[in-house]
Formats: C-alpha cells, structure tokens, sequence
C-alpha cells in the first residue's frame, strides 16, 4: 500500500515532522496495520494544574519612578529572602520582613541598590499541562518535560513522536512520550516552579512509573526538578527505592548516572566523530557554532573545545558572539554561571564580539550544531550556511524546507533522532542502575554509550550509502533499502524496521 500524507494549506509542526515517517514507510513498505498504528499517539494527555504564587516586587516603569523620588529606601536585613528573577521582578518571601525597616507609599518600595518597586500581591495561577504517551510497543513510555510557554499539543506529539524513532534507533527498551506545562519558568521562583512539578506529577502519578512511562529533563527542567518528581511519585510508596527508575536525569548522588548530564552533547559528539572518520578527518581544529548554551549546547562545546575544535560563534536565547580565533568555552562558561548573570546567558561575554542573529549563521565554520529550540535551521537559514555538515543536536530544529536546501547545497545533516540520542541512551543506563542499584563509573558509561552510538550511526550510514555489512560493530545488511536515501530516510526507516518487527513477531493485542 502506498503511504499516505496529510496534505492541507498549511501544515502542523507534527504534520511536518511525519514527513520523514511517510517517505521511510513508503520506502521500505511497512506493514499498513503497524503504519496505522504509529500515526497517531497511544494516549494524549492534557490537564490543567493550579499554584498559589507569591508576592512579588515588580520595577516601576521610567514614568512611574518621577512621583516617588524622594522615597526614602527601605533596609532589608534577610537581603536573600528577595528572590531575584530573570524577568527583573523580585519575590518577596515573608522572612524578608525579619528586622527590616519598611518604607511604603501606594504600595511602592525602594531597595537599596536595585531601585524602586510595586509590591503586587500573589494570586493562584493555572497552567496547561501534557503529557503525550506516544508508542508503547517496545517498552515503557520514555520521554523529557518541557517547560516553556510556547509549547502545544501538536508540538508536544512531534516530540513524542521523535521520542519513539529515537529510543528504537538507539536500540533501548522504550517507547516514546513527552510532555510539559506552558509556563514561562523565568516569571517564577524556585518554590513556585516546584509546587508547578509537585502538582503536574500529582496528576500524573497514576499514568507513569519505571515499567509505564518514564520521563526525564528537557527545555528549562534540571537534575532538581527530576528529584521532586521522584519525590512526589515514590511519596508514601511502601518500596520508594524499588521506583527511583521512574524518572531519569536525576541528580547522581539520588540515583542518577554518571555521564548523564553531558550524555546529549556527548552522543552529539560520536556522531560528529564518525561523520569526520567516514571523510578521513579528524574534529581537531574544525571550527564550529553552536545554537543554545543550556545543557546540550555547552556539554558540545566542551567536548569538541577539549578535543581541540574551535568553537567560533555561539547563540543563546539572548545574543550571539562569535570570535574566529576559538571562544575560550571555560570562560564562557563561567561567564554564564556569574552570580549576577540570571539570565545565564552568553550575552555580554567580553571574550568575544556581538553578531546578529543572520550573521551567526553565515559564519566560517565546517560545522553547526542547532541546540537550542525546533524550527531554527528553515530555508532561508540554510541558504546561508557555510558549514559542511549540521549536526540535529536539538529536536526538529530544520524545517522541511532547510532539509531540502541542505540536500540540494550538498550539506551533510546528522539527524536529531541519532544525533541527540545519547541522552536517552544514558536516561536506559540510569534506569538499569536504579532496577539493579547499581551504580557505574563514568568511563563505563561512556563505553558503553560511544559503541551505542557509533554503531548505530553506521548502519544509518550503510542505510543512507546503500553499503550493507557486517562489521564488528553490526550488522545493516537487516537495513538496506536497495537504493542511496537521504540521512533522515536513513534513520526513519532503521527505527520502522526495529518497532514493525515487534507488531510483526508479537501480533496486535485484540
Ligand atoms: P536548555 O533549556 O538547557 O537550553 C536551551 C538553550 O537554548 C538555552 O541556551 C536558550 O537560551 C537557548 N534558546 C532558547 N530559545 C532560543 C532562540 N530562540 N534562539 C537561540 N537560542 C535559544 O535545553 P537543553 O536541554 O539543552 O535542550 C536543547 C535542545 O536539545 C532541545 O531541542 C531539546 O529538546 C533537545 N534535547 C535535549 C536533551 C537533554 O538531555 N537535555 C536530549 C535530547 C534532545
């Protein structure tokens, strides 16, 4: 049967993520049934979640601040119970009020060295929430949390969809999910975004655990807000320690794996190096840029910094620099990790000059790792590239349209659902550790995820060349297609093969 596409004026984000599904199904002919299966989510999940925020101190505006110069200020002796945020508003926690002398007029405030404020009073609040449980035919639902307020239904099932090619490409026991709360976590404090995490996995307990779904970090969620969930979900089990697989990404002194907060960039990194050994290369001296300096973005940078790349322009949320002679990554870092950084942003970073945004793009490199948000890399983003290859480090970060200029310019692409595979790769090694408490060295780990990686990079490869074989490593002659396809085809068609045959040899449950 010939595999149909849902065509319409204007196509979603999933819509346009199953491309790549529909020409990889077409292409190896997958069995009908197992395609009508895998359109669509198993379950979609969508809930409304409510927490009582605090009062804050938002700054007044230039005009406002003329009618209260003469103010006097105010002396807040606990100076740490004003909770600065990313948006430039402060919490106000109660024991601020501890030996503090308050000066208010109409509600406003001035604070020493940060200027004048309105006291707002806190309120509850209600956010959306997902949680998308895509495929199950391979092993538990597996997939990140994402917070952030440009997230949607639609969005959320490409992601999940994404999730259940990658765990079968990297050749792990899971299916796919993935899920979130539209929320901007830059608006809010540590305690609120953690009764956020309290309530969404409340409502979700009965819908995930360490053999039904398992999630893990992803956009703005951390080590810390993967030790709440465990909390909240194991919270008067009678065997907590038997369910600290429930979620991955934790913290290694609470059950985490070593290697797991580099794992993403990492993989991103064996990618990079096959890529390079296949051209009889090396990555020394290669120049780079990096979109995104959160977890992905900087654990490449790091990498391929120590293995003697040049990291020439980086882009964050916030700006972009770029320097010829190689950022000093170490510095970088450091710069974003400042005490008066909130934004943990690369922005203002004096090792480096400013650049647009399109110029960053157009930099003299040979390599480009997308690692921020999806959609980055669209045609005309691609048109300017001058790079040899981009590396998908994050989800879906080329449109259809970049992906055809990247075929037509002859730019190499390593896919997302390889490429960034070695964070749920190691999410697998953590979850192992935690069913059998043990507990593995980072060599070990690293081991272990490089042979993952590169093997299954190859038979990508063999696929996409049309070169099956059997090397020491693996076997693609299972793969070939019969003819040379893209790399994204490539990786879709390995992923429809290893899910079809469990449809396949298992049957359809009735
Ligand atoms: P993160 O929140 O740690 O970092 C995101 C970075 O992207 C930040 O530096 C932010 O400033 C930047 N960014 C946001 N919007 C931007 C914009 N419009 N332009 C430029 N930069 C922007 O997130 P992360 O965990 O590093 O994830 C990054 C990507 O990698 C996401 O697509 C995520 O789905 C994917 N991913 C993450 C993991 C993981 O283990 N964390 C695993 C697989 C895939």
């Amino acid at each position: 049967m010939k595999a149909t596409r849902k065509d319409g004026p204007r196509k979603s984000i999933f819509d346009e993520s199953m491309e790549a599904f529909y020409r990889a199904a077409d292409l190896i002919h997958l069995n009908p049934r197992v395609q009508l299966e895998l359109e669509e989510p198993d379950f979609e999940h969508i809930f409304y979640i409510t927490i009582e925020t605090r009062d804050r101190l938002v700054p007044l505006t230039k005009e406002e601040e003329g009618h209260f110069k003469d103010l006097p200020a105010s002396s807040v002796k606990a100076g740490e119970a004003l909770e600065p945020l990313a948006n430039g508003q402060l919490v106000l926690h109660r024991r601020a009020l501890l030996k503090a002398d308050f000066t208010l007029r109409e509600g406003v405030i001035r604070i020493p060295k940060r200027g004048l404020f309105r006291i707002e009073k806190g309120a509850p609040k209600k956010f959306k929430a997902y949680r998308i449980q895509y495929n199950q035919v391979r092993g538990p639902y597996k997939g990140g949390v994402r917070y952030h307020k440009d997230v949607s239904l639609d969005l959320f099932k490409a992601l999940a969809a994404d999730m259940t090619w990658k765990t079968a490409i990297a050749d792990i026991p899971f299916g796919g999910a993935k899920g979130g709360v539209r929320i901007d976590p830059s608006a809010y404090s540590k305690e609120e975004l953690e009764h956020v995490t309290l309530r969404f996995i409340y409502k979700l307990k009965n819908l995930i655990g360490p053999y039904v779904d398992i999630p893990a970090p992803d956009v703005n969620t951390n080590p810390e807000i993967m030790a709440i969930m465990m909390r909240q979900f194991t919270d008067g089990a009678r065997m907590p320690h038997a369910e600290r697989g429930v979620v991955t990404g934790k913290d290694v002194r609470i059950g985490g794996s070593e290697g797991r907060a580099k794992a993403t960039g990492q993989g991103t990194v064996y990618c990079l190096e096959e890529w390079a050994r296949w051209r009889g290369e090396s990555l020394a001296g290669k120049r780079v840029i990096v979109q995104g300096f959160g977890n992905v973005g900087t654990a490449s940078a790091e990498i391929l910094h120590a293995m003697g790349a040049r990291i020439v322009g980086v882009m964050d949320a916030y700006g972009c620099v770029a320097n010829e002679k190689g950022i000093d990554v170490p510095a970088l870092l450091s710069h974003c990790g400042g005490p008066e950084n909130l934004r943990r942003t690369i922005d203002g970073f004096p090792g480096a000059s400013k650049v647009s945004r399109d110029d960053f793009w157009k930099l003299d490199a040979e390599i480009a790792i997308p690692a921020a948000l999806g959609g980055a890399i669209t045609g005309d983003v691609a048109e300017g590239l001058k790079v040899q290859v981009v590396a998908e480090a994050a989800n879906g970060p080329t449109t259809s349209d970049g992906d055809q200029v990247l075929r037509d310019r002859k730019i190499d692409l390593i896919p997302d659902i390889i490429c960034n595979a070695g964070g749920v790769t190691v999410s697998y090694y953590e979850w192992l550790q935690n069913l059998r408490m043990e507990h593995w060295t980072e060599a070990e780990v690293n081991n272990r995820l490089e042979r993952a990686i590169k093997a299954n990079y190859g038979i990508i490869h063999d696929i996409s060349q049309d070169t099956p074989q059997k090397t020491p490593l693996y076997d693609s002659r299972r793969f070939a297609v019969g003819q040379k396809v893209d790399p994204r085809t490539a990786a879709m068609a390995l992923a429809l093969r290893r899910i079809e045959a469990h449809y396949l040899l298992e049957g359809f449950s009735q």
